[in-house]
């Protein structure tokens, strides 16, 4: 079946990332299967970091051989450098990406490393890629992360999201994804900041962006980016993780709220929405007490209307 928008989902990483209970490895490998058969087309389920930095993440090798057994889906990974991205490799990751914080403070106190290193080390994993057989070789992205603003810098300049797209486009990153990491963007602000990079670098350098609802902009961002043309929005199942300093506000943009929206309009998720909510029990019960998000959850799907799955 063809699809209008691919949804990534990013909960089994960027959901379970911020969790500091465990998810056991068969309940991670449950929800990427039941999610996938709800129809999600591609899934982050992991992410290469030291496992003794992010417990969370130190089975992040067998979940990836697990989701490579479902025919059709896309596995994506993260990884903070070329250490990981070797292991995603070696683990079978379909997509590997990259963050790259435009923040430089939010950059070293996050992975030690200022621009010019983490250019550097980009650098590094595209020449690593090179020597991977083709069949081998994972799409790799770099997504741009605290492009609209950081929590410790404030705003980050529009004009060095772009140079810095500019830059990773040169070293031959196959991608850059927008990342709203801290929550801080607006509709606006996403399109000056998409039409920046496609002028820059060409409107095949940017396809993806990744939001959080921190403060409400979410979905207004999601719509924004389908009007100009993205087409690959990540979101969390329940926005898993919440957000640590917005009690109430979910993390990244929920799933099954983005699915309803984009369906509603005609746009084609390939995901059916009553089975993707079922999937939320798969979480409850793993997680017990840890909180879901969602409107849709809440309110449920009106009848007659909408998804047409
Ligand atoms: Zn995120």
């Amino acid at each position: 079946m063809s699809i209008d928008i691919t949804i990534s989902e990013v909960g089994p990483r960027d959901g379970l990332q911020s969790i500091e209970r465990i998810m056991p490895t068969a309940a991670k490998c449950a929800w990427i299967s039941a999610q996938f058969a709800a129809g999600t087309p591609e899934i982050e389920v992991g992410s290469f970091v030291p496992p003794k930095l992010l417990p969370q993440m130190a089975d992040a090798a067998e979940v990836v051989a697990h989701a490579r057994t479902l025919e059709g889906l896309t596995v994506a990974t993260l990884v903070p450098n070329l250490r990981g991205l070797e292991r995603a490799v070696a683990a079978g990751a379909h997509k590997v990406s990259i963050p790259f914080s435009m923040s430089e403070t939010h950059s070293l106190r996050n992975v030690r490393k200022n621009h010019a290193e983490m250019l550097a080390e980009i650098g590094r994993c595209v020449a690593f890629l090179d020597t991977v057989p083709d069949a081998e070789r994972p799409r790799f992205e770099v997504g741009l992360s605290t492009a609209f603003g950081c929590t410790i810098e404030g705003p980050v300049p529009e004009s060095r999201v772009i140079a810095m797209a500019e830059r990773v486009t040169a070293l031959g990153a196959d991608e850059v994804g927008l990342s709203d990491t801290t929550g801080y963007g607006n509709p606006v602000q996403l399109r000056r900041l998409a039409e920046g990079i496609w002028s820059a670098c060409g409107r095949h350098m940017l396809n993806g962006v990744h939001l959080h609802n921190t403060r409400g902009q979410g979905l207004a961002n999601a719509l924004m980016a389908v009007e100009l043309g993205f087409t690959t929005l990540d979101s969390s199942l329940g926005g898993l993780g919440g957000c640590p300093w917005a009690p109430g506000a979910s993390g990244n943009i929920v799933t099954e709220d983005l699915v309803w929206m984009l369906e509603a309009m005609g746009l084609r998720t390939g995901i059916d929405l009553e089975r993707l909510l079922a999937v939320r029990a798969i979480l409850q019960e793993a997680l017990p007490g840890e909180p879901l998000y969602g409107f849709v959850a809440d309110a449920g799907i009106p009848k007659g209307v909408g998804p047409v799955g």
